[in-house]
């Protein structure tokens, strides 16, 4: 298995394993990356691969690896604290006297650090990154490395990670989401950055459609004349083939949304919402308003006039 499931990231990869396999194991990794990047999943990994008893380590099979994959290893600790935005240094402290306490069943014990740790909490990390004991490895996650001290990233080894080379973010995206449109997936991928968790969160909640689309969907399913209108006005100014491009694709999507209706396998979230709330009468009547909208606008009705049109096609 090695590292596999976390994708792309090849140098990464290649370096984290090639000095695991020389027995080389910091005591302290500073995770960066954005968002979605596969902090996480890294840290996972890595605990895994650290503990691991089999070969090609994490091999995700032995118990060690099963149960780091599974979250119930008594030696790989998360210090987090949910009902701040930073950990509390209680916290810090806290963990602070855990760790002088001997692992449970490995050689080492794993303390990872999702959430970020204030001026405060990382002075108090400090003492231990100072002298940690033989047994310990922390492993710090953060969006950004410049919150980190010098002087606690000084004595961190760092894994950057990047995004994910174009290609294979598509395909990840296409099969993961085999009915999401090419649209919606080339949208997600532009405004994810090029990370896959932030990609694959835009199109499960539906929204790496242009905000246009979103609230064109939003006004419609909630009956919103308001909210049609301000979503129509910006785009009076649109050039005509960006106008005709963006209402051909509505048109698809009320259209999916009225097949749905009657049958249809749910495709795009936008359109299974728009089948949830809206009736078939009123698909169908939209898209005769839209159809015409469209035909004007690619035969030189001005796109001020299309757009004043359409933000009537609620009444
Ligand atoms: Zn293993």
């Amino acid at each position: 298995m090695g590292f596999d499931t976390l994708l792309g990231n090849t140098r990464l990869k290649d370096n984290l394993i090639s000095s695991l396999n020389r027995g080389h194991i910091s005591h302290f990794y500073l995770i960066s990356g954005p968002a979605g990047s596969g902090k996480h999943t890294l840290a996972r990994l890595l605990s895994a691969a650290i503990l691991c008893s089999g070969e090609d380590k994490p091999c995700g099979r032995c118990v060690p690896c099963r149960k780091v994959m599974e979250n119930l290893h008594p030696d790989v600790i998360t210090v987090e604290d949910p009902e701040h935005k930073t950990v509390a240094v209680k916290i810090v402290r806290q963990f602070r006297e855990d760790v002088f306490v001997l692992p449970n069943e490995s050689d080492y014990k794993i303390y990872i650090f999702p959430q970020e740790l204030g001026v405060e909490g990382q002075n108090a990390l400090l003492k231990v990154l100072e002298e940690p004991p033989k047994y310990g490895v922390f492993l710090l996650l953060t969006d950004n490395p410049e919150k980190i001290l010098p002087t606690v990233r000084s004595r961190c080894t760092e894994l950057k990670l990047q995004a994910l080379p174009e290609a294979l973010l598509k395909s990840t995206l296409q099969s993961d989401f085999p009915d999401a449109g090419s649209q919606d997936i080339l949208a997600a991928m532009v405004r994810s950055g090029g990370y896959l968790g932030q990609a694959r969160q835009l199109l499960q909640e539906g929204t790496a459609a242009p905000p246009q689309t979103v609230d064109f969907v939003k006004a419609l399913s909630a009956g919103d004349s308001l909210l049609l209108v301000q979503t129509l006005a910006p785009m009076e100014k649109w050039k005509r083939d960006e106008l005709a491009q963006i209402l051909g694709n509505w048109l698809e999507i009320l259209e999916t949304a009225l097949a749905c209706r009657s049958g249809g396998q749910a495709v795009s979230p936008l359109a299974r919402r728009l089948a949830s709330r809206c009736s078939s009468r009123d698909l169908h009547g939209w898209i005769l308003k839209l159809r015409k909208a469209r035909d004007y606008t690619l035969s030189n009705v001005s796109p001020g006039a299309v757009c004043g049109c359409l933000s009537h096609m609620l009444n």
